[in-house]
């Protein structure tokens, strides 16, 4: 018995985790972020490369894949239950503070490109619906690789200049106009290597939804596909 599945994709800060998580609360789904695991493993060979003596992107680029996922593997990194959804857990320790990183963002997207770590990343997320859970899944990849049969496509858009102030935002400080220019290049910088790689690239499945919050506030957006899935997983 497979669950169902509701896949999210989108550029980076466009809204997906939070929107994915709160979606899923809604529903009674359970929330799979993808990009965490993407995160964990590159925390992974961060911590692996400095065991060795070699620092940010060139433990990414020194160590095998084989050696980074053999990490991976033996420091435990998963998603696990905590009661309220899954979240990443590394070295039996939650690890999202550490995943969201600064070196661990600057690295991601390098790691992501290795077509090894995808296999072993869509394995963990393939197992979970297999085994019955309903999800929400959100990611680059989601509609197009990992569940192309998904119940409910959506591609999740924002300006860059709105994708780029909320991740301001969500740090806490002042969206002043030189961290704004500076936030936007980063994110039009990882959006262009997330589009531009050759193994499943961040792209819209034919099928997905498309929906542009630039100009929504988040519970507009959460509705609007609730009220999508709602005919689908639990018709009249
Ligand atoms: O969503 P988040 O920004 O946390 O994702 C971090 C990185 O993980 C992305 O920039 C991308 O390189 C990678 N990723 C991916 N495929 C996914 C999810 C994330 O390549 N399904």
């Amino acid at each position: 018995m497979s669950g169902g599945v509701i896949a999210i994709d989108g550029p980076s800060a466009s809204g997906k985790s939070s929107t994915a998580r709160a979606v899923a609360e809604t529903l009674g789904f359970a929330h799979l972020d993808s990009g965490s695991l993407y995160r964990g493993v590159t925390l992974v060979a961060l911590r692996e490369g400095a065991r060795r003596g070699l620092r940010g992107a060139a433990a990414v680029a020194d160590l095998s894949p084989e050696v980074i996922l053999r990490s991976a593997e033996d420091r435990g990194l998963m998603l696990q239950s905590d009661g309220a959804g899954f979240a990443a857990y590394l070295e039996g320790e939650p690890a999202e503070d550490a995943l969201r990183s600064a070196d661990v963002t600057a690295n991601v997207s390098a790691v992501a490109a290795i077509p090894v770590v995808r296999e072993w990343v869509n394995t963990r997320l393939r197992a979970m619906v297999r085994a019955g859970q309903d999800v929400v899944v959100d990611g680059r990849d989601i509609g197009t690789v990992v569940f192309p049969d998904a119940d409910l496509k959506i591609f999740l858009t924002a300006s860059p200049e709105a994708r780029a102030g909320r991740r301001i935002s969500q740090r806490g400080i002042a969206v002043v106009p030189e961290h704004l220019d500076a936030e936007t290049q980063a994110l039009a910088a990882r959006d262009h290597a997330d589009s531009t790689r050759e193994v499943a690239p961040l792209r819209a499945a034919p099928d997905a939804v498309h929906l542009d919050t630039t100009r929504m506030d988040f519970s507009e957006q959460v509705r609007f596909i609730v009220d999508r899935a709602r005919p689908i997983f639990f018709p009249e």
